[in-house]
């Protein structure tokens, strides 16, 4: 059970933020570079010079393009070097597993009598990644013909938004050295016998909303207050968000439904800095910040003028014959910085806390050699894989901004998705059955629109 072992040693390696113990994952990276792949060349690479890929089959690329942020970069390169390139990321870090929530200790990588493997990161998703070099090894043991270049990494710091990780090296000339026609990336467990593709994902868009208004004493009625704006906004926010639940309990996936939740408010007046508030005052100002996730196929423009009607109507619904002072002149609409307001009317503005570009990405791809391939695998190896669109964000958004086509898939199914969640576990027969998809998978996506195969 060599398999379930490299698996249990990576799984035992501490990555979890704020502190992931990446050196001994590198040094770990190059031991099982060197027995799954005998003679490997292991090539350390400081800062963003781009070596070329093409000059020999295979090679263990261990990148700092930032200092103490290592990813692992296994290159394999085949027949057509000038085809684009198949790309294979995992995350190295998992998020936090505190010891005390979890029925035995998160990096122990026990296997159970029932099967099953308990660690972080055995879902989100030092599974994937293993499974990914397992599968090479074999693909490279039998000789499997691949006609692109298959490229497997392992990146730093997803779990907190890949700021020294994916972002970076997405924009570095070692990235475009790799001339990447298509990613995989992660995905969900499912509960059914099915598995999930994700061949896109909602993006975030967290958004302050500033309500500005007349103040004064609290016992007068008085008009135009921010409190009773924030009232009929918040109305309309959660009208809309019964609707989009409503939906979902209908049986439409989370990730194809627009998802909203205020999140936090600010406001009132105080005297001492925030630790009382005088109830007798009406303020000025009021704050709220919304977590919006919305789905690829919601154009965002007809967001924007939705958002914009019920910033509307609030302004409406208070307007009274003494207004309050008008704000400035809304910002030029294009502009989105952290700077200029997203939105505004005339005292309501919304600033961009994080406003993640639109990816359009059709649900089914159409007439997409990618999606063949796992409709190919599925056929051979007589699985269900179905389509979907991911609830949350993943690496997979940095890659598509780039163009590339990336879907995110996790082969695990007949498990409940317990990623960040205590007690995070994987049977040890749905690991090793993974490992199996992506030995027929790779090969199917390496080959896919090649001349000739
Ligand atoms: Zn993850």
């Amino acid at each position: 059970m060599e398999e379930l072992a490299r698996f249990q040693a990576y799984l035992r390696i501490n990555t979890a933020q704020p502190t992931p113990n990446y050196s001994e994952a590198v040094i770990f990276f190059k031991g099982l570079g060197q027995s799954l792949f005998p003679g490997i060349p292991i090539v350390e690479q400081h800062g963003d010079e781009p070596r070329p890929f093409a000059t020999v089959p295979i090679e263990l690329r261990i990148l700092e393009l930032i200092p103490q942020k290592p990813i692992g970069l296994l290159a394999m390169i085949q027949c057509y070097p000038d085809l684009p390139s198949v790309y294979l990321n995992s995350h190295i870090d998992v998020v936090p597993a505190p010891a005390e929530e979890w029925s035995s200790p998160p990096f122990e990588a026990a296997i159970l009598p029932s099967g099953r493997i308990v660690a972080r990161g055995t879902q989100d998703m030092k599974s994937v990644g293993m499974q990914y070099l397992e599968a090479m090894a074999k693909i490279r043991r039998e000789a499997i013909p691949l006609g692109r270049t298959v490229h497997v990494t392992f990146v730093p710091d997803e779990e907190i938004g890949g700021v020294y990780g994916t972002q970076p090296f997405v924009k570095s000339r070692t990235f475009a050295a790799m001339h990447i026609g298509f990613g995989l990336d992660e995905g969900l467990a499912t509960e059914g016998p099915h598995f999930d593709v994700f061949t896109g994902e909602r993006v975030a868009w967290w958004l302050r909303f500033e309500i500005k208004g007349n103040s004064g004493h609290g016992s007068k009625l008085l008009d135009d207050t921010p409190s009773e704006k924030m009232a009929h906004l918040l109305h309309s926010l959660y009208t809309f968000r019964d609707a989009e639940r409503a939906k979902m309990r209908a049986g439409t996936p989370l990730g194809q439904v627009t998802s909203l939740n205020v999140d936090w408010y600010r406001g009132g007046v105080t005297t001492d800095g925030g630790r009382t508030f005088h109830v007798n005052c009406v303020p000025g100002k009021i704050e709220f910040g919304v977590d919006f996730r919305i789905p690829p196929s919601i154009d965002p423009e007809s967001f924007k003028a939705r958002l914009m009607g019920w910033m509307q109507q609030a302004e409406d619904a208070a307007a009274a014959p003494t207004p309050a002072p008008a704000l400035e002149t809304p910002a030029a609409p294009t502009q989105t910085t952290a700077e200029t307001p997203f939105l505004q009317t005339r005292t309501i503005r919304v600033w961009p806390l994080q406003l993640n570009p639109p990816i359009n990405t059709p649900l089914v791809p159409v007439n997409s050699p990618w999606w063949d391939a796992f409709m190919g695998t599925a056929k051979d190896m007589g699985l269900d894989f179905q389509p979907a669109v991911f609830p949350a964000a993943t690496d997979a958004r940095h890659i598509r901004e780039h163009g590339i086509p990336c879907f995110g898939f996790s082969p695990m199914n007949l498990t409940p998705s317990l990623l960040h969640q205590p007690d995070e576990y994987l049977h040890k027969d749905i690991y090793l059955a993974g490992v199996e998809i992506y030995r027929h998978l790779i090969p199917r996506l390496a080959n896919a629109a090649v001349p000739g195969r």
